[in-house]
């Protein structure tokens, strides 16, 4: 094989280390790209593929940018989620022999971005780590460059709670060891389009340990220590506005996860993944970056403690009824710049006067706002105002030093007051000396020769130089100026003391540009040693932030204030779902009720389909969700729980990404709710069972039904399209039927969007299906099978679960580990209900009804909590009969008194 060139060999040499970043190398004005790194970004930035000698067989392909406009390709890529290696040329090539040496000065990663387009105001972005222990505990931890904050957890030892955090935190990389177990790494690819890294080194380095003084515990150390060394190893630059490092654990807050997150719909839609239309979107009125940062982040993690909750809401309350403090501080707030990101931009250096200047702004707002809190008078308004840190030396030394517009560019001067700076003084006056001696001078002249067109000239070949024109030449003197130019229609000239202004004056702008950047860079410095209190500031004033924005929500939309008791109980007076009122109107929203307690743990929704089943169910979990974050809640009145988790399985979502079936997804989110609920939880089921069979969904449902009923005690809603499932109240005391109503009106189906007690009485599927407008043939044709079906169903006497449980117990009986159902007497046969239009094609249901007879007389039960006491009553009954001793007469009299009162 052919040697590659030196310069390619030290391109291979650099690339190993970078193996999964784009490397870009520089070479004079151009950042270059080789091999496949060449290929696949000419393709991801539409860049010409072109190719040059290496040295080796073949040509090697090469692509690059230039470097005045890499910025712009380096976000692209880093948007798409690729990472990119800077690697510099770190010796003047024109004065080395040889190879120029070039190193890598930083890895630019999508998780570890701090400005530029890739960043989005209101969103933080976030690296993480994950570590993998060796007793099955996982660490957790995460930072955002651009504001400066880190957070560290323990998580049990569930993938699925890994996954949780991560998805909580919407980092955009992950730092993984070596360590980390297949399955996680197999779920993070499947469920997230995060970029991977990896990270082994634990050992806690010098230059960060002072951010890890407040982890008592050394493991979490370790855990946050990796993710500095990978910052350090790959970042390169200064991290000075790191704060110190806090710990959490996620049982302080209530528990949402992945799923639900996404079902609700709490900070992006399912659909479009956008934030307009979700929770976020709507309770977004923040004034300020910070402040949509961190209520997006509360949203993430409602409280748990009813203190924390019941602080947030008395400032929310003091704000919705100071109409005027409220507007007069929202108002101050769209003043205050981005301090947390600012503050990280001071740290590595890259700020400019202009942000500066914003800052001073920002700054010279706090006092009146203070003031404005501590003049409202209430106890909770003045403690908010004592959080707000004006950090006064800052504000002073800014509005002493900079001037109010300073230009983009800290190398060109004007950045600073006069007054500010002796020496500045001093330098700026010999500038503006020499000008003044110049223009008099100018005048002096024009008197000494007389010639009232002479005039004194600058520019930058020649300096300042004097001009009489051709036509007055002959009224100079020999020898009077030195000839230094001569233009078409005139000379130029210069004198000796003309040219000892002149350097004095260039002098001492040379030096007022080179002390101008001197003294900002002392500024800046010295801006740096307040980061900790900017960042504390910056947490105070999103706080205020986000807490007016409920009030001004709270007021706009009539929003009331949730009590919170011990007594699991929910009540839910003319409740709203705040997203669909806020889109529809309040209008048209038609609000409802809600009611739960120790007697009603669980209600079963029937209803036709586009009735409102999943608006409603939606409706309670955003209400707690926002009642649990401090925020007023759309109700006329509402007592609610403190929820520890929210369970939801709502909709067809299919995880398309994982490839799973949408039933499998189903199921595993139910088995998620099923495995963790308590009974403070908060479970929402919508149309469980639908992605499978009828028989086996509605087992399925009744099963889930049962289990959550009788050991789990979590407060559900479950939603159903199976009216079957609506008798089982009779058997499950804490289950109750509502439904939401629809009425016929000529033929077609209405929705009133009401939620009632009791069972829907029919399905309308045929209705909704005719509304949206399937043609006219076809609904009549699936109301004659409609119609057909109902008859053979009203004939076999049987009914659909007594099927689908018979089955199960047969599987059960089979198999000698699972538990044996028991069977019992019938409960009453299940009341006649239309049969759904989805059970109906099936041939499944022909075969069913061919053998419901062998059947009918048995329903089985596939709950294991045995007989009702009814049940058990007639039993007694049948075992004390004396057959032998009765009439057939007798006997079947019976029989018939005793199933009748099964029946009732
Ligand atoms: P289901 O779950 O019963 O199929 P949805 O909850 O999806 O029905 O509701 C269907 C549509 O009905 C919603 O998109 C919404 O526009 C409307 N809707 C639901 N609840 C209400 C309500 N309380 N007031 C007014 N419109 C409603």
């Amino acid at each position: 094989m052919a040697a590659y060139t030196p310069m390619i060999m030290q391109y291979l040499q650099i690339k190993a280390d970078y193996q999964d970043a784009f490397l870009f190398f520089r070479l004079g004005d151009f950042y270059e790209m080789f091999f496949d790194d060449a290929i696949k970004a000419s393709q991801e930035l539409e860049i010409t593929l072109t190719s040059r000698e290496g040295g080796g067989e073949n040509k090697i392909p090469m692509c690059g940018v230039p470097y005045h406009s890499a910025k712009g390709y380096i976000e692209q890529l880093i948007q798409k989620g690729y990472k990119v290696a800077i690697c510099e040329q770190m010796e003047d090539a024109k004065a080395t022999k040889g190879m120029v040496r070039r190193e890598v000065v930083q890895l630019i990663t999508p998780g570890t971005l701090m400005e530029g387009r890739g960043l989005s105001e209101k969103e933080n972005n976030f690296i993480a780590t994950v570590t993998t222990f060796k007793d099955g505990t996982y660490g957790f931890a995460c930072s955002d460059l651009s504001t400066g904050e880190s957070r560290v957890t323990i998580l049990s030892g569930s993938v699925e709670e890994v996954l949780n955090e991560l998805s909580l935190s919407g980092a955009k990389e992950v730092v993984l060891d070596t360590a980390t177990p297949e399955e996680l790494q197999k779920k993070l690819k499947e469920r997230s389009v995060l970029a991977f890294s990896f990270e082994d080194n634990l050992e806690i380095n010098e230059s960060y340990q002072h951010l890890l003084s407040e982890l008592e515990d050394s493991k979490l150390q370790l855990i946050a220590a990796r993710l500095f060394n990978y910052l350090h190893r790959t970042q390169k630059r200064n991290l000075d506005h790191l704060q110190p490092v806090v710990s959490y654990e996620v049982e302080q807050f209530m528990k949402i996860d992945y799923f639900s997150k996404r079902n609700l719909e709490l900070t992006e839609t399912i659909r479009s993944t956008a934030k307009k239309g979700s929770l976020l979107w709507l309770l977004d009125e923040t004034k300020t970056a910070m402040g949509g940062r961190m209520l997006k982040q509360w949203i993430n993690r409602p409280l748990l403690q009813v203190k924390g909750i019941q602080w947030r809401q008395s400032i929310v309350e003091l704000f919705m009824t100071s109409f005027f403090e409220r507007h007069e501080i929202r108002e101050m707030l769209k003043e205050v710049y981005d301090l947390e990101r600012l503050a990280g931009r001071v740290a590595f250096g890259n700020v400019n006067a202009r942000d500066l200047v914003q800052l001073k702004k920002s700054l010279q707002q706090i006092p009146i706002l203070k003031q404005t809190l501590v003049a409202m008078g209430d106890e909770a308004a003045v403690q908010l105002a004592e959080n707000l840190d004006p950090c006064e030396e800052v504000t002073d030394l800014l509005e002493q030093a900079l001037i109010e517009n300073p230009p983009i560019s800290i190398k060109e001067g004007n950045i600073i007051q006069d007054g500010y700076d002796e020496r500045l003084d001093q330098y700026r006056d010999a500038s503006r000396n020499g000008k003044t001696w110049i223009a008099s001078l100018e005048r002096q002249e024009r008197e000494k020769t007389g010639i009232k067109s002479l005039k004194i000239g600058y520019n930058r070949v020649f300096g300042y130089y004097i001009e009489v024109t051709k036509a007055n030449l002959h009224l100079l003197t020999e020898g009077q100026y030195e000839r230094k130019q001569t233009l078409s229609n005139a000379e130029r000239f210069i004198t000796p003391e003309l040219k000892e202004k002149e350097d004095l004056i260039l002098q001492a702008e040379e030096k007022i540009v080179e002390l101008e950047y001197e003294i900002f860079v002392t500024i800046r410095e010295t801006v740096k040693e307040y980061i900790p209190r900017l960042q504390a500031l910056a947490k105070a004033v999103s706080e205020l932030d986000v807490l007016t924005s409920f009030a001004e929500l709270s007021e706009q939309r009539h929003y009331i204030k949730p009590l919170f008791t011990n007594e699991r109980k929910v009540v839910l007076k003319d409740g709203r779902h705040p997203v669909v009122e806020k889109v529809m109107s309040a209008q048209e929203y038609v609000p409802n009720d809600c009611f739960m307690d120790q007697d009603r743990e669980l209600l079963l929704i029937t209803g036709p389909n586009m009735s409102g089943k999943s608006t409603y169910m939606r409706q309670i979990a955003l209400t707690a969700i926002m009642a649990q974050i401090g925020c007023f809640v759309p109700a006329a009145e509402a007592v609610l729980p403190v929820f520890d988790q929210v369970f939801t399985r709502i909709g067809a979502a299919d995880d398309l990404i994982s490839g799973q079936s949408t039933f499998m997804v189903e199921m595993l989110e139910a088995n998620n709710a099923i495995a963790n609920a308590t009974e403070n939880s908060l479970i929402l089921f919508d149309e469980i069972g639908r992605g499978t069979s009828t028989y086996d969904g509605m087992a399925l449902a009744q099963a889930i039904i049962e289990y959550i009923h009788d050991r789990i005690g979590a407060k559900t809603l479950f939603s159903t399209h199976y009216h079957e499932l609506t008798s089982l109240v009779e058997e499950l005391t804490k289950l109750k039927n509502v439904h939401v109503s629809a009425v016929e009106q000529n033929g077609k189906v209405v929705f009133l969007h009401k939620i009632k007690e009791g069972a829907a009485d029919k399905s309308y599927g045929i209705h909704v299906a005719q509304l949206a407008d399937l043609p006219a043939d076809l609904i009549t044709r699936a109301a004659e099978i409609l119609e057909a079906l109902e008859k053979k169903d009203e004939l076999s006497n049987g009914t659909s679960l007594s099927v689908a449980s018979r089955s199960i117990v047969q599987e059960q009986r089979t198999s000698s580990e699972s538990v044996v159902a028991e069977t019992v007497i019938a409960d009453e046969p299940l009341e006649e209900k239309s049969v759904s239009q989805e059970q109906t094609v099936t041939d499944q249901t022909e075969e069913s009804a061919g053998q419901l007879s062998f059947f009918d007389e048995v329903s089985v039960s596939v709950k294991n909590s045995g007989p009702s006491k009814k049940e058990k009553r007639v039993l007694e009954k049948l075992t004390e009969l004396d057959i032998l001793d009765m009439t057939p007469l007798e006997a079947m009299n019976t029989l018939y008194e005793l199933q009748r009162k099964l029946k009732k």
